[in-house]
């Protein structure tokens, strides 16, 4: 099993998308809609041994926050304490931190989600104009000190900009990162729905899709499987190489998050909500959740899709039209997908890759 824990809801950038657009959100209709924990304090306070005893043997243990570096000195404590355990280390992180993390404790992670939006002048735009020459230096600083895991660049594409192609393609210029994955930020707030502009996003972005696309199957031609997750997470479930018709990312059956005062919660995202907790530390997993929605149980890529997020499906911030058109997105990956490899011989075991760990596959 997989599960995050938070380690602190603090963070120590003010990016765009989130701390930004959060500081605008007054009244977003969620307080009447969900019942909320008002029990869960800032930094994690769950009792060590109880997180030993939850996890069994090669479970993964994903640090998340905020910034779960902000609490380096608690990651140190709970990787301690799991020593032995055969318990894998993964972090989640923005990586402003990242040269602080003690060598010893470095080698114990195995894989690391960083956020990184694309180029530098992207990068800079929404998470201010140190963070990514700063998370470059750290990130050859910790391949220096013998990182040797998978380092995931973590995207996050940000209307109305929808170069994804472009975006993808700086990431792995820069070998750094070992693969990649993107979410559109896109129904995750009440106030930021605009129909026509988002209309043009939709266009724009699918071509810049197709063309990503494109370019992936050209470099599978030539024997090399770039790990763009959200490409291979839908290839192996259109294939049937993941009979699985949940959500992709996990969220709620395939990976769970230790919230800061011990409960288990569906999403790393809802740290307090309790309509979405399915269990504590002390019981383990009593429940899984799954999505339920009327929309999602008559399309035609539902199997696929799985509903694409759990919060933004219950959330529903944005209006009914303003959700088409994000699904419209989805719908145009995955039949470009279907499209395009449908006469290639491929390879199943070419194509795997470890499910739930973080990447949501449907941006
Ligand atoms: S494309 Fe939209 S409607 Fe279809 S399954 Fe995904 S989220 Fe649901
Ligand atoms: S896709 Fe949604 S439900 Fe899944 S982990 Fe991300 S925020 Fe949570």
């Amino acid at each position: 099993m997989h599960y995050h824990i938070i380690l602190t809801e603090r963070c120590n950038l003010k990016c765009k998308y989130c701390y930004e657009k959060s500081m605008k959100e007054f009244e977003n209709g969620l307080e009447e809609k969900w019942d909320f924990d008002n029990e869960t304090p800032f930094d994690n306070e769950v009792d060590i041994d109880k997180i030993k005893k939850l996890l069994k043997k090669e479970d993964v243990l994903i640090f998340y926050g905020g910034e779960p570096l902000v609490k380096i000195d608690k990651m140190i404590e709970i990787m301690d304490s799991l020593e032995g355990k055969s318990v894998k280390f993964y972090i989640q992180t923005n990586g402003i931190f990242l040269d602080k993390i003690p060598e010893k404790y470095l080698r114990r992670l195995s894989k690391m989600l960083v956020s990184v939006d694309g180029t530098k002048a992207r990068d800079n735009e929404n998470k201010g104009s140190f963070h990514y020459d700063k998370i470059i230096d750290n990130l050859k600083k910790i391949r220096e000190k013998g990182f040797q895991g998978e380092i995931v660049a973590r995207m996050v594409v940000t209307p109305p900009h929808t170069d994804i192609y472009e975006q993808v393609m700086a990431i792995l210029g820069l070998g750094l990162f070992d693969s990649i994955h993107w979410q559109i930020d896109a129904g995750f707030y009440k106030f930021d729905f605009d129909k026509e502009k988002f209309e043009e996003f939709v266009k724009n972005y699918n071509d810049s899709i197709s063309k990503l696309l494109d370019f992936w199957i050209e470099e599978i031609k030539k024997g090399n499987v770039l790990k763009i997750y959200p490409f291979l997470g839908i290839l192996n479930r259109i294939r049937s190489w993941d009979e699985e018709k949940g959500l992709p990312c996990g969220a709620g059956y395939g990976n769970f998050t230790i919230t800061t005062n011990g409960n288990l919660s569906a999403c790393p995202i809802m740290n307090s909500v309790k309509n979405f907790y399915c269990g504590d530390v002390e019981k383990g997993v009593e429940k899984n959740i799954k999505i339920e929605d009327e929309a999602c149980d008559v399309c035609e890529v539902k199997d696929i899709c799985g509903g694409r997020c759990l919060y933004w499906r219950d959330a529903k911030l944005w209006p009914k039209e303003g959700d088409e058109l994000i699904c419209d997105t989805i719908k145009h990956l995955i039949n470009e997908i279907k499209e395009k490899t449908k006469n290639l011989d491929l390879k199943k075991e070419d194509f795997e890759y470890e499910r739930y760990f973080g990447p949501e596959i449907i941006p």
